[in-house]
């Protein structure tokens, strides 16, 4: 790892470098052992600097948006996890747009159009993921998801080269974009295109939803959100209810007594016990319900 932290060195001489951070630190669910290489670039040209050196020395490398999305195991990540939480630019344009850097979390961009008289992003308010895991990922609630306004993302291929992907080019799906078929390209920034409204409307609707979420979600532990992906035509969270495996746990893993679509961080769990949790709901619904419930959380 010297070579490589040399290389960073000379490539990008102000970028953040950490050694082992541990990973549990950046993680919504609190787990996941160190990172050899932890980088924080504060602008676009440090984050291609750092993609360019690390996939130039085939350095696996893992993009961290705010790992609202992962579970991480207890050995850690071998090579460089690029955290992007400073890149957190978010602007509006004249025409409905609204612009926002990978790093940037959906809250706030939720709140900036807000305040500018823009509709379209209220459904993303509450997601606690960083715009560069949402594209990757489609995150999406209620009545949205980012499919339905991302119009434009400029992103780096794995030789650290600047594109820009158009509209259908980005290849949302369901829980997918082609960012998931491109593991060595990085969201750099994406463009939404969102309508003029009411400011007081588009606050109503936000607190609307976040007391939606508050009502119904375990907020008050470390999670990754819905565990599992929808299965088509049915609920994740009532078939594992229904197989009555509320509150069940594996060491300090517990399906939540709240929702049981979350699975949950009781304080000290590992990502030993929350995959064995995961391994536990999988089979007794396959087996109760004859349904394959897919991990909508990255395993890393
Ligand atoms: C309490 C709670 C509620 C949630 N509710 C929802 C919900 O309603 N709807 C929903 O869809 N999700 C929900 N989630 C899950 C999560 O917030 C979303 O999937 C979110 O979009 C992930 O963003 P992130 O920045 O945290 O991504 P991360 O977890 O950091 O990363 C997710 C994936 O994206 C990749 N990635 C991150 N940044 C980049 C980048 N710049 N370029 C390329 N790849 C990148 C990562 O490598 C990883 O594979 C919830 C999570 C929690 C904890």
């Amino acid at each position: 790892m010297n070579a490589c932290k040399a290389a960073l060195r000379s490539a990008a001489p102000d970028i953040e470098i950490w050694e082992n951070e541990p990973m549990s630190r950046h993680t919504t669910f609190a787990i996941g052992g160190p990172a050899d290489l932890f980088l924080l670039p504060r602008t676009a040209q440090e984050l291609s600097a750092a993609v360019a050196v690390l996939r130039g020395m085939e350095v696996p490398t893992l993009l961290l948006g705010n790992g609202s999305n992962m579970l991480v195991r207890d050995t850690g990540v071998r090579g460089a996890v690029i955290c992007t939480a400073e890149l957190d630019d978010v602007r509006t344009g004249e025409d409905g747009t609204l612009t926002a850097c990978a790093g940037a979390l959906l809250s706030r961009v939720a709140r900036k159009a807000q305040r500018a008289g823009l509709t379209g992003v209220e459904f993303a308010g509450g997601i606690p993921g960083s715009v560069g895991g949402a594209v990757f990922m489609n995150a999406g609630a209620y009545d949205g998801q980012m499919a339905g306004i991302v119009c434009r993302t400029d992103y780096l291929d794995g030789k650290g080269e600047m594109h820009t992907l158009e509209g259908a080019a980005h290849g949302f799906d369901y829980r997918r974009s082609i960012f998931r078929d491109h593991p060595d390209w990085t969201v750099v920034r994406s463009t939404m295109q969102l309508a003029p409204g009411d400011p007081a409307a588009i606050l109503d609707k936000m607190t609307d939803l976040a007391q939606r979420r508050r009502d119904k979600q375990p907020l008050n532990y470390p999670s990754a959100g819905s565990t599992f992906k929808r299965p088509q035509g049915y609920f994740a969270g009532r078939l594992i209810e229904d197989a009555g495996l509320k509150g069940v746990s594996v060491g300090a893993a517990q399906v939540s007594e709240k929702h049981a679509g979350f699975l949950i961080n009781r304080g000290g769990a590992t990502c030993e016990d929350m995959l064995r949790l995961i391994a536990l709901v999988q089979k007794t619904v396959q087996e109760r319900f004859g349904v394959a419930l897919e991990c909508e959380v990255r395993i890393i």
